[in-house]
């Protein structure tokens, strides 16, 4: 089995030494690239920048910003299974300045206009070559279950991993989430677990909808 996971944040650049990004740590991504190493299966992991270690005989492909990751997902898009975990910025700023932006006692405000990312887990989902199953994951801070129902319509995947971010015993930082999975016949929650726990529960349901 041939799986492509993203994984982490991106970076988006403003100037040489500034950029924008979220709390996004890469724990969750990366424990599924290790549960999926474990089952044998072979693994490109398509990572943002984070500063945990990379799992043991994985693919690994580094990116920054959010075009990167595009364009790495859609040179490796020749898998059986993706699992976007990434936490894509959705904007990056429309004009990288190629010198630090000075603070000068004049301006009082700074403009800077973002644009949209593409968005990869909708690209991969209605790619010609589309892996056989597809998988996203939508971190909210609110109406969880109803924002995830309306992402797998929107972005046309087969599963959406629901889980509640902003506070700290779940979600980006924590060593622990508590997911609903979405799919089109139905709905299942979990209680709080480990990223590790929710990694084989993620992977057990793939494996039943994928055989
Ligand atoms: O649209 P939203 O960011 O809430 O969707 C989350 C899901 O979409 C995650 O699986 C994330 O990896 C993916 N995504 C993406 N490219 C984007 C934005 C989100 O692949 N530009």
């Amino acid at each position: 089995m041939k799986v492509l996971i993203t994984a982490g944040p991106t970076r988006e650049r403003i100037d040489p030494v500034r950029y924008l990004t979220n709390d996004s740590s890469g724990k969750q991504g990366y424990a599924i690239a290790k549960s999926c190493v474990e089952k044998g299966w072979d693994v490109k992991l398509i990572s943002g920048p984070v500063s945990i270690d990379i799992p043991n005989s994985v693919e690994f492909i580094s990116v920054e910003s959010a075009q990167q990751m595009y364009d790495a997902c859609m040179n490796n898009i020749d898998v059986d299974i993706a699992i976007c975990v990434a936490a894509v910025c959705d904007w990056r700023p429309k004009e990288v300045f190629n010198h630090k932006i000075k603070k000068t006692k004049e301006v009082e405000e700074l403009q800077v206009s973002f644009i949209k990312n593409p968005d990869i887990l909708h690209d991969i989902s209605n790619h010609s070559n589309r892996p056989k199953l597809v998988v996203g994951f939508a971190a909210e801070t609110e109406n969880v279950i109803d924002n995830a129902k309306n992402k797998l319509i929107n972005k046309g995947c087969d599963l959406i991993i629901a889980n509640q971010v902003g506070i700290s015993s779940s979600g980006f930082t924590s060593d622990n989430n508590k997911i609903h999975i979405v799919h089109k016949s139905g709905i299942e929650s979990f209680p709080l677990m480990s990223k590790d726990s929710v990694a084989n529960k993620v992977l057990s349901k793939v494996i039943s909808i994928y055989s």
